[in-house]
């Protein structure tokens, strides 16, 4: 395996979510990459916050500088694991250690930083629930697009890792589907490069599916007035 693939596989590794062959040819990798021995200890500084429940805004300085010697010099995010199935939770790991390093790199500001992280512990948290599902959402469209939720919680977030932009004057909007009618749960539009988080509250009892249109920007529209490119039963 490459160095590139071995490097994909770190945020389960740190998780301790690989099949025995992985983790030892990433533990023999290991031994040799000075890289990936970097971004391995980030991964695990990251998860033992998350363990922690941070609260913090802004990461911790000593985060942050081995952030900043880790990071290359030409920009780069980190890779989400294309394998669902490799693990939701290290996914969301390093959806996370994406953002830190996206907001590292670009100084962005620390409410940014904050509300992503809050977004996508949302989504670690409800992964956590026992009664959690997941649903891929598929359609017309080829699409990273995936609906996670708690239906004992009421708490649900649709996570948005690979979607075109749907151009200048449009918005996605994403719909709560029931016998009666849909109901939007919000509009959106996909940031390239990182993954968009948008919370759902709601008693998923009553819904068949979510879908998601293409509708005018800014505010969308009450009821769907075109095809929806993507749907997940749940
Ligand atoms: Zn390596």
């Amino acid at each position: 395996m490459t160095h590139e693939s071995l490097r994909d596989l770190l945020p389960a590794y740190a998780l301790d979510a690989l099949t025995p062959d992985e983790t030892r040819a990433v533990g023999a990798h290991l031994e040799t990459c000075e890289l990936c021995r970097g971004e391995l200890a980030m991964l695990q500084e990251t998860a033992s916050q998350l363990a922690g429940a941070i609260t913090q805004v802004a990461p911790p300085t000593r985060l942050r500088d081995q952030i900043l010697a880790a990071v290359h010099p030409q920009p780069r995010v980190i890779a989400i694991p294309r394998d669902w199935a490799i693990g939701l939770a290290a996914a969301a790991v390093a959806m996370i250690v994406a953002t830190v390093l996206t907001a590292a790199r670009f100084g962005q500001e620390a409410e940014l930083l904050k509300q992503r992280i809050a977004a996508q512990e949302h989504v670690l948290a409800i992964l956590a629930g026992p009664a959690a599902k997941t649903t891929m959402l598929t359609g017309s469209i080829e699409a990273g697009v995936r609906f996670v939720y708690d239906p004992a919680r009421g708490e649900g977030a649709l996570v948005v890792t690979d979607l075109r932009d749907p151009g200048r004057q449009l918005v996605y909007q994403l719909w709560l589907v029931a016998g009666v009618g849909p109901e939007s749960a919000g509009v959106f539009r996909p940031a390239p490069g990182r993954p968009v988080v948008i919370p759902v509250r709601a008693d998923f009892g009553k819904y068949q599916a979510v879908a998601i249109s293409i509708e005018q920007a800014p505010f969308g529209a009450a009821q769907p007035t075109t095809t929806p490119i993507l749907v997940g039963r749940i």
